[in-house]
């Protein structure tokens, strides 16, 4: 691997100076304010510089990583090794007829409001849901009887080589909350959904409902990676966890939400490690007490402090 002069000189190469930043504390970038810090954080504005990004990592075999809100990652406090590659500049929506193209970085939400403005109906389900594109397509987010699933055409993604394609929506093998990507290596620049003509007073009913169930249910006022654990067949996370009595628990500055034990919030300057070890808490008492393994939903990416 080359010196860091050098890597940052070739990425100098790609980017403009105030793309790159180096040693950059990652809870200024996750949902849940955890994390320590990339060596390399940079932001991109064009296919070119990601493939681009890409080749220069498979160079030098340094390991990188895609970012999208942080919504749904749980960074470790040793931070994360090597490059890690943020699309927040790419967040163009365009619509033509039916068909909306959403560059990766586009907030969901923004996706499901155009979608309101333009009177199409089919993402009013992504309305609360505060990822990016590339983040909703690689869990196939979803919410309220609707996922990513039911509205993707077709997307275009970089691969691990660089090369730029366009797949159709069957390549990622979307289930529940579920993508190939991670196997893939893909990078997901813009996603085409298609939807359907519908009536503005209609979607904007359906999505103030679902705005209200969210706002009343979700301790949206910490931070928090949502829900935490996948459904487990036969079951409600949630429930599980109240009738273990695991509500307002947790470690540290971590606790389970006691207004949706499904979440565990950042209550109190929590490290990675307190939300962790709180998830393990929950797993163990959960198992304990029902005989019910829980599969996180949330990813838990980078290292161990030293
Ligand atoms: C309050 C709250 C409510 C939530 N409600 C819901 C809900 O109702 N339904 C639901 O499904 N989820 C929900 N979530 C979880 C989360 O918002 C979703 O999983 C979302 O899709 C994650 O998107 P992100 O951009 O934040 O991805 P990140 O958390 O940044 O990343 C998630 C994974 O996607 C990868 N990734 C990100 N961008 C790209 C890209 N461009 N190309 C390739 N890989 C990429 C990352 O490497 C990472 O492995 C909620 C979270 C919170 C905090």
């Amino acid at each position: 691997m080359a010196t860091n002069a050098s890597i940052e000189q070739q990425l100098q190469q790609i980017l403009d100076d105030d793309h790159i930043m180096i040693n950059e504390p990652l809870r200024n970038h996750t949902y849940t304010k955890l994390g320590g810090a990339a060596d390399y954080f940079v932001t991109p504005s064009s296919y070119e510089a990601v493939q681009e990004v890409v080749k220069l990592a498979n160079r030098e075999q340094l390991p990188f990583t895609l970012l999208g809100n942080g919504s749904n990652l749980i960074v470790k406090d040793g931070g994360i090794r090597g490059i890690i590659l943020s699309l927040k500049e790419l967040k163009d929506i365009t619509v033509e007829g039916n068909e909306m193209i959403a560059q990766s970085g586009a907030r969901i939400i923004d996706v499901s409001y155009r979608a309101l403005d333009e009177q199409l109906t089919g993402l009013e389900f992504a309305c609360g849901i505060p990822g990016t594109v590339g983040g909703a397509l690689f869990m196939n987010a979803g919410a309220y009887g609707g996922e990513i699933k039911d509205v993707l055409k077709e997307a275009v993604v970089v691969d691990p080589d660089g090369n730029l394609l366009t797949l159709s929506a069957d390549a990622f093998d979307l289930q529940y909350r579920h993508s190939n990507i991670p196997e893939k290596g893909y990078i997901v620049l813009e996603a085409l959904f298609v939807l359907k003509p519908g009536q503005y007073d209609n979607i904007k009913a359906v999505v103030d409902d679902l705005t209200y169930k969210r706002e009343s249910k979700q301790p949206l006022e910490y931070p928090s990676c949502g829900s935490v654990f996948k459904r487990p067949p036969g079951y409600f996370a949630g429930k599980l966890i109240q009738d273990s009595h695991l509500q307002g628990k947790g470690v540290g500055g971590a606790e389970v939400s006691t207004k949706h034990a499904g979440f565990i919030v950042n209550k109190n300057n929590a490290t990675a490690t307190d939300y962790i070890q709180s998830i393990e808490l929950v797993q163990n008492t959960v198992k304990e007490t029902f005989g019910v393994d829980l599969e996180r939903e949330v990813r838990i990416i980078g290292e161990d402090p030293e």
